[in-house]
């Protein structure tokens, strides 16, 4: 039996957004096509789970802003860096991560690819050379930079050197630099990033993506990423592509406001130290000139009495720095960690917490009196 209605919009119907193409059957002409199906799982469309226009065309936006040549995406940020892993390790492999990672990356590491028989080892989060670790079995090195919450940057051209030289890929959390950076082009195979974040911009969704330069890897990834049946809404899909039009508009003035924060906050007594490489002072300034373009609305500090009890006072009393995870919406944010209870190869003192502000797009004379304010409160808390 024929469609009565066919899905496509007629012709004098010219819409200037992709549409939303909601689906889980896809229909085909012919038996033949029908059992030959699963040769349109990389370009065509086959079931609503692997693709559809929506989501390719994501895909096809999200892999030039990365300067790659293929994107899969998938349901999360955290997914990307799971999905990819997976997709090139194998049991009896060995993993190298940088010990600054995201927190449940660290977690995917230490408690799943492990019972997997996959071996996994940290290296320093500001490191220059891995090249003593690797192993004929190295199979993966994670570079996430700048590192969650504490912002060291890894030399990514010369650890990707040494990481194919011994054989091993080079998957970078590309999060913080969407936008901002060309990582093909320091050697990177793999940019697993957060759409979460500025991406989609709203702080409404979670997805995330996976981008190479190699059509043999996307292939790979792909099979992967479709067979433990891994997939997006075209819904959300639409709505990182709505975001990502804003995007680099976004993306300047977060990194404006960014550095008014970190100007402001290196005046303020009670701050030990601003964690933001885009700051020409900071350590990490030299190579953050080298992967990117520029910074962001993230900025991590050091108080100078950095203990749970003397920060909550001031992070309760916020009103517009909401307590929250997610960066990257027009919403400003604080949050804060403990670095010392999830690195295995950097100098954190335990007990010792990083409060992290995200600048958001509120009027900018609120959001410096609600710093002010918090200041007083932290001051009067010792
Ligand atoms: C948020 C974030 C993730 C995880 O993204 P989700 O979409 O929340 O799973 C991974 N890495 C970094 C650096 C992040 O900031």
């Amino acid at each position: 039996m024929q469609s009565s209605h066919p899905a496509g919009a007629p012709p004098s119907f010219d819409a200037i957004n992709v549409p939303v193409h909601r689906a889980s059957t896809i229909l085909f002409p012919s038996t033949d096509a029908f059992l030959n199906r699963r040769e349109r799982l990389f370009d065509g469309y086959s079931y609503g789970l692997y693709g559809t226009p929506t989501t390719r065309a994501l895909e096809s936006e999200i892999a030039k802003i990365e300067g790659g040549v293929r994107s899969v995406v998938v349901p999360s940020g955290l997914a990307a860096i799971t999905h990819g892993l997976m997709a090139v390790c194998k049991s009896g492999d060995h993993v190298l991560a940088a010990d600054c990672i995201y927190g449940s990356s660290r977690t995917f590491l230490l408690q799943v690819m492990r019972t997997f028989g996959v071996t996994v080892e940290f290296f320093p989060a500001d490191a220059g050379s891995i090249a003593a670790l690797l192993r004929p079995g190295t199979a993966a090195v994670l570079l996430e930079s700048p590192g969650y919450y504490t912002m060291e940057i890894q030399d990514i051209a010369p650890i990707a050197e040494e990481a194919h030289r011994a054989g091993a890929r080079v998957l970078i959390d590309n999060t913080w630099g969407f936008g901002a950076s060309r990582m093909f082009e320091h050697g990177v195979d793999m940019c697993c990033t957060a759409l979460s974040k500025y991406a989609s911009g709203h702080a409404d969704l979670c997805m995330g993506s996976i981008t190479v330069a190699d059509e043999g890897l996307f292939r790979r990834i792909k099979a992967f990423v479709a067979s433990v049946g891994s997939g997006v809404s075209s819904d959300d899909a639409y709505m990182v592509l709505r975001g990502l039009s804003t995007l680099d508009t976004r993306l300047a003035e977060h990194a404006r406001r960014g550095l008014v924060l970190s100007d402001w906050l290196q005046q303020q007594g009670c701050v030990d130290r601003v964690l933001n490489p885009a700051l020409p002072g900071d350590p990490h300034h030299a190579r953050f000139a080298r992967y990117f373009d520029a910074g962001n609305g993230l900025v991590s500090v050091l108080f100078r009495k950095p203990t749970r009890e003397a920060l909550t006072p001031m992070l309760d009393g916020f009103r517009r720095f909401r307590i929250g995870a997610s960066w990257g919406s027009s919403h400003s944010l604080v949050s804060l960690a403990e670095p010392a209870a999830a690195r295995s190869c950097s100098h954190w003192a335990a007990g010792d917490y990083v409060v992290r502000f995200h600048m958001g797009l509120e009027p900018m004379d609120q959001l410096l009196a609600d710093l002010h304010d918090g200041v007083q409160r932290l001051e009067s808390a010792r």
